[in-house]
């Protein structure tokens, strides 16, 4: 039987990219559609090693931190000048706010003529973290995160089958409940071994990704946006110690099937 959603990490890296890896960044393709969690910095070149950008369906922008929406930028390029283009116009869902700070950046280019540098090649849209949004054959919901700016945490789901990405989060009841059950659950650890004093926290590390999925009854688990400080398997190693169903750790061009 064919799987029902397939999941490509396109981009493990934390805010600062590993070498030769891009920042956040996961392509979801069910039956036809293919959507994109968050652009970070370097995703638009891995995302090219497997399709054709003009064929994404839509992008969801979990937070507006540049490890996470930047490379909107050189694919606003891509789909104005080529070498691929699209007919119509690709829609980007971005976080409550989010519009006028990505509009403020493109302000910061020099014009290109008279046309908007993002509405000529995106459908600029915002989401409603309360609301169900349908994309393509894909629904997906939403959870706010605990982190330094409003960030959302992302459940896609079709046919029984469900990936819940954590976006940035410190330990969140919220995107706890997200998970629950769900078939993969790409959680952040981008504190590795180490922890973060609060009061104002924002990041998890792999044990408690490992809690927090162990308390969602997630079927698999998915360490992604780590850094350099930490070898990827004493990562793994951590979040098993405290979840106790099937582990991994995520790498640029990781695939999974459910
Ligand atoms: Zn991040
Ligand atoms: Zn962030």
């Amino acid at each position: 039987m064919a799987a029902a959603m397939r999941v490509r990490v396109v981009g493990s890296s934390a805010s600062v990219p590993r070498p030769g890896r891009a920042c956040s960044c996961h392509l979801i393709r069910a039956r036809g559609t293919n959507l994109l969690l968050d652009l970070g910095t370097g995703a638009l070149a891995n995302l090219r090693i497997v399709m054709d950008y003009p064929d994404l369906d839509g992008i969801i922008i979990t937070h507006m931190h540049g490890d996470h929406f930047l490379d909107l930028i050189p694919l606003r390029y891509g789909l104005k000048y080529g070498p691929l283009l699209r007919d119509d116009r690709m829609p980007i869902w971005l976080p409550p706010g989010g519009e006028s700070q990505l509009r403020a950046l493109a302000a910061t280019f020099a014009s290109e003529g008279p046309n908007d540098f993002l509405d000529e090649v995106f459908e600029v849209n915002e989401y409603d973290p309360g609301a169900t949004l349908e994309i393509g054959r894909l629904s997906v919901t939403f959870a706010k995160t605990i982190h330094y700016i409003d960030a959302y945490a992302v459940r896609v789901e079709r046919d029984g089958a469900s990936v819940c990405y954590s976006s940035d989060t410190a330990p969140c009841e919220r995107v706890e409940e997200l998970a629950r059950s769900a078939s993969i659950f790409l959680c952040e650890a981008a504190l590795g071994l180490a922890s973060e004093a609060g009061p104002i926290r924002g990041h998890l590390s792999a044990v408690e990704a490992g809690e927090m999925a162990q308390r969602a009854g997630a079927r698999r688990l998915v360490l992604t946006h780590y850094g350099t400080e930490f070898a990827p398997g004493e990562l793994e190693d951590a979040a098993r110690s405290v979840y106790h169903g099937p582990c991994a750790i995520a790498d640029d061009g990781t695939e999974l099937t459910i």
